[in-house]
Formats: C-alpha cells, structure tokens, sequence
C-alpha cells in the first residue's frame, strides 16, 4: 500500500511464510457495516453509529473479536509515534510530528456504546486495537450483530489521513472508522497501526456521511442520492436544490475490504467514462499557488484520458477491473490505494502525476480485489503493483525503455549488496530499515513477476496473470496461491523460487569460471557462487557477428522454457559447476554471456560475461 509508494531514494516513486492452502477448503469471513456518521468541520470532529453483521463462515467457534481503531496511532506515545522516532531513517512525513500534537490536533476513535444481538459488550482498547469478549461465542456458519455508537477526531494529516493536508486539502479520510479484524486460517491479525499495510475483511458498506453542504466528496462507493446531492453527480441539466446546512451523502460499496473518502469544499469535480464503461471521477482542487509551478488544472486534465488508458491496459495484462467506477482524489500524502479510489497528492510535473496514478490503480487489482494479507505479504501487493504500474506507465506515457523495470533491478541489487536485507516474509511493520523494507517490497516484489517471465516464459506469465485474477479475486491469496496457479499454468515446479526468493535472502550468483578449447571444441565452465538456483541462458557471440543461445534447465524444476534453443543437460543445484560444450573454436568467440536480458536478477553481474 501505499504511498509509501513512492518512496523516495533509491527507487524514486516508480518504484512467507508459505502456508499451505488448499483452494478447495478456502474460506473467509464477511461483514456488513451500516454506518451514519455526522461530521463537525469546523472541530474536525466525528460522531457515528455503525451496525456490524458478521458471518462466521470459519470451522471454528469465536469467543473474542477485535477492531482496528488506526485513528488512535496519531497520538503522542502510540507505537507509531515512538516508532518513528526511533527508527533509523524516519519517514519525513512522520519525524517526530507526532510527539508534537496537542489534545486538539490528536488523532482518536473512541467507543461510546458497544453491544452484540443487544447485549452489552466488555471491551478494552489496547493503542489502536479494541479487544471484545463475546457475550454469546459465535458458531461456524452462524451470523451475529454488532451496535456500536462511536466518536472521532481526524488528526492534523501526518501520514496518509487527516485534516488540511500540505496541499490544503480538507479531509483526507482513510482508517476512520473502528473497522474489524481480520480473522483467517492463520487466527486474527489484530495488528497494531504503526506504520503501514492493512488487512481487512470482505463485505458490503452501507454509509451515510452528514457534513456542511459545501463540502464536496469523493471515494469508496456508488453515491445513492445523487439527484440530491448535485455537485456533478447528478443527471445531466439536473437543477439541485440543496436544502438545510448539512448534506447526507449515501454511499454503498459491495465487495470490498474498506471504505475511504476526501472532501474539500473547493474540489472541482470530473468524470469521463471509459470504454470499458468504468466511470472515472476525478476531485481536485483549483489552486492558483500550484498552477504556477506546475500547469495544475491542464495536468489534471490530461490526467484524464491517460487514467483511461491505464485502465484498459490492466484489464488487458491482468483482468477485467470489476466495479462500474473508480476515483482519484486529491489528498493524503503522496499516494495511497483503497477500495474503488485514492488518493494522491496533486501538485506534481505531468509525468509524476501519472506514475502516481499508474501505482495506485494498480493496486485495485492487486490489493483492492486480489486482499493479500499485505502486513505478511507486503511484496504482493506493492512488488505486483510496481511491475505492472512501470509497465502500463512505460506504454501510456510512451516512454520506450527497453527494460521499464532496470529501477527495480538496481534497487534490489544494491539491497542485496547492503548487507542489510532482511527475507521478504519479514512482517512490513519489522524492517529495522524504511529503505530496507521499501526495496524489498516494491523492488524486490516487482522482481519475482518479471525474473518468473525468465524462469517459465512470458507466455506462461501472462497466462498466469490472468488466471490468478480468476481464481483469486474477492479473496485472501497466499504466496504459495500464487506459486500453485504458476505451477500448474506452466507445468513448471517452482517451490525453490518461492522459498529461496521470499523466505530468505539466499542471492542468486552464477559466473563463468573458466573458457577452454579441446580439438576445436569450447567448453564453458560456469559455476553457481550463490545459493540461489536459476535456470540459465547463455548467450555466444561469434567474432563473424553470428550469435547462438544456449539453455540450461534446472534440476529441480522438471521443466524446459518454451521456445528455448539448444536445450542442454539440467544443472542439478548441488553441484557447484557445470560444463557447457559450446560451438567453435575459442578463436571465434567474441563474447559469452550469462543471461544477456538481465531479467535474472544476478547480484554480481561482472563474472557473467566472458569476452575475448
Ligand atoms: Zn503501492
């Protein structure tokens, strides 16, 4: 997630633990939240009602539950703060801001009223967790009711949500309301808000939102009352009258894992609706101070037709996008994926402002309808996001890199150099570096897709895309969901890439040791330095300018690349060298080289290349 999508450094803003699951037993759990709530603009403040039915479909009986009250986190003291001002490279965003708000500027959700089927309920909040006993243990496949009345303060904007955001937005309304845990195969996932990554369970949102009609909204859901509300929602040559102070803005949203919206009583509002009949919305604010530095309102506008094209090339590479509408929102702090939306910071050069967007709707696929458990996987959501976003933004901007992903592939390099990688099951919150966590989810995840192209083939990839969308979608996948569909699309057998490249920080390093000539005949001794096995191409060039491929499968996998040439013997891991008998004498070689597409994300590529 996240905006953290755009990290600067080294990858600048374009940049497990395998359970097994069996898919046939798969289940999840489901919710449906009715909300009201009625907001105070002037005190930033927020009162609600929210009416929870929670569809036990686990085999287990549940005794407890809790939410997530991430509002909380913006407190002096909560873990984020001390986190933060902990850590060794702070997020800049964060700092010490926390440290420094006042009772006025804090961030809170606290419960006034809680009850199950209309008993009263013993909770406790723990920082930004509310930890419930049930009154009545709630059965397999048995359904219960929650009643909560709850109030709010939306926190000075300090990392992704609040209040007046650097670019004057208004309300930037993300992890506002006491959202429920998840609770899966692996138990709850009652994690603490300290920084990054969410989780959330699959359901429909009902939600009335009542605030001073000036104030204009964007986000999660199909708005109900349009007619009422106007403010370019409504029919065509509609004339709205507004009555009365305050709006109720009513908002569903089914199947989805969150709900979020911005609001500011200065949004311009635009919609085009794309080929595909998606309606895309776009909320931004006309503000003279950005238009100098950046041409603001022209951007936005041509923000527009480039949102379209992005659309269809992620129906195209990864499957069709499922909801009727999507929103881009001007907000938060950099960019930020949630349910049918996001939110971006909007005062950026015209290019920027499209990879931003590229990321973020990216995520609807691979977040908002494909839930990986992201604080665990974190590298499926934002390594996934950032191979397809560089690619669509290679093609909609017209960019013609040979390899879009080269940002990717140096970031990782470096990490894996550092000394300071940790393996990519390493929960997002527990990085002991930003920098460490942000190369291994984005860089390193964007990897495992495009170094997979390598191992089983770009078809194989694509198939397998496209089938992980089918079988997954409005679920919770695992990284081993995804390695079982790459598996059996490409026949190709692929647990030591799952758990060499994931589980731990083993590196890939193959080099030529040594070139040698007998009766006319070349012999390349190649040798596996790393722990990590690949499957390798070897590349000849003759000193005529001819050149000829060579593949060399590997044991393990039991597979051969479609459309590889000269399919040599399989290199079994355990043995550390391998001699490829090449064609022609030494004299006639110009170059030899390990995998000359780079897509083999070799960490020392100097001994991959042999030249005469
Ligand atoms: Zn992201």
């Amino acid at each position: 997630m996240k905006s953290q999508c755009l990290l600067v450094g080294l990858i600048i803003c374009s940049v497990m633990t395998g359970f097994a699951q069996n898919s046939t037993s798969y289940w999840q759990q489901h919710v449906d939240y009715k909300m009201e709530v009625d907001v105070n603009v002037k005190e930033y403040t927020y009162t609600g009602t929210q009416e929870l039915t929670y569809t036990n479909n686990s085999p287990d009986t549940i005794n407890q539950v809790f939410y997530h009250l991430f509002f909380n986190a913006f407190q002096p003291g909560s873990e984020m703060d001390v986190r933060s001002r902990t850590i060794q490279d702070p997020d800049d965003r964060v700092g010490d801001r926390i440290s420094k708000l006042s009772d006025k500027e804090i961030g809170f959700l606290k419960i006034d009223q809680l009850k199950q089927d209309n008993k009263k309920l013993d909770y406790k909040v723990v920082g930004t967790v509310l930890q419930v006993r049930l009154a009545k243990p709630l059965l397999p496949s048995k359904k219960t009711t929650f009643k909560m009345k709850f109030n709010g303060q939306v926190p000075v904007q300090v990392r992704r949500s609040g209040r007046n955001s650097e670019e004057d937005v208004a309300l930037s309304m993300s992890q506002w309301y006491p959202k429920l845990a998840e609770y899966d195969f692996e138990g709850w996932h009652a994690d603490p808000y300290i920084g990054r990554e969410f989780h959330g369970v699959w359901g429909d949102f009902d939600v009335k939102i009542s605030i001073d009609k000036e104030y204009i909204l964007g986000g999660t859901g199909y708005l109900q009352n349009p007619q009422e509300i106007g403010y370019g929602y409504e029919k065509e040559g509609t004339n709205v009258k507004r009555r009365g102070k305050k709006l109720t803005w009513h908002f569903v949203a089914p199947q989805v894992h969150d709900f979020t919206w911005g609001a500011d009583p200065e949004f311009v509002h635009d919609k085009r609706v794309a080929k595909d009949g998606t309606v895309l919305h776009f909320l931004y604010k006309d503000n003279p101070s950005y238009e100098k530095e950046n041409n603001f309102t022209e951007n936005w506008k041509n923000l527009q037709s480039k949102t379209e094209d992005l659309l269809m090339f992620f129906n195209e590479h990864i499957g069709p996008y499922p909801y009727d509408q999507y929103s881009v929102i001007q907000g938060g702090d950099g960019g930020m994926e949630y349910a049918m939306s996001t939110l971006i910071t909007g005062n950026r050069k015209f290019g920027s402002l499209v990879g931003v967007t590229a990321h973020e709707m990216a995520h609807a696929w691979f977040q908002g309808v494909l839930a990986t458990n992201e604080s665990k996987h974190e590298w499926m959501d934002e390594g996934f996001t950032t191979y397809i976003s560089t690619l669509a933004e290679n093609e909609v901007l017209s960019e013609g890199k040979e390899n879009p992903l080269s940002g990717a592939y140096r970031g990782y390099t470096y990490l894996a150099n550092s000394g300071s990688e940790q393996p990519q099951s390493t929960h997002a919150d527990r990085y002991h570096l930003n920098q460490a966590y942000g190369l291994t989810a984005y860089s390193k995840g964007a990897i495992f897709l495009s170094q997979l192209g390598y191992i089983i083939g770009e078809e194989n990839l694509t198939t397998t895309l496209h089938t992980y969308f089918n079988d997954w979608k409005y679920k919770h996948p695992t990284p081993n969901d995804f390695k079982r569909v790459a598996e059996k699309v490409s026949g190709a057998q692929l647990d030591w890439y799952l758990t060499d490249w994931t589980q731990t920080t083993n590196t890939i390093d193959y080099g030529i040791k040594e070139v040698t000539e007998d009766a006319g005949k070349t012999t390349v001794v190649l040798e596996r330095i790393g722990l990590m096995p690949m499957p390798l191409d070897v590349s000849v060039t003759y000193t005529d300018g001819s050149t000829k491929e060579y593949y060399i499968p590997l044991r393990m996998m039991y597979f051969n690349k479609p459309g590889a040439q000269n399919i040599q013997k399989d290199w079994a891991w355990a043995i550390p060298t391998y001699d490829l008998m090449i064609d022609g004498a030494k004299s006639t070689i110009k170059k030899i080289e390990i995998d000359p597409s780079q897509m083999m994300a070799d960490a020392k590529r100097e001994n991959n290349v042999f030249e005469n």
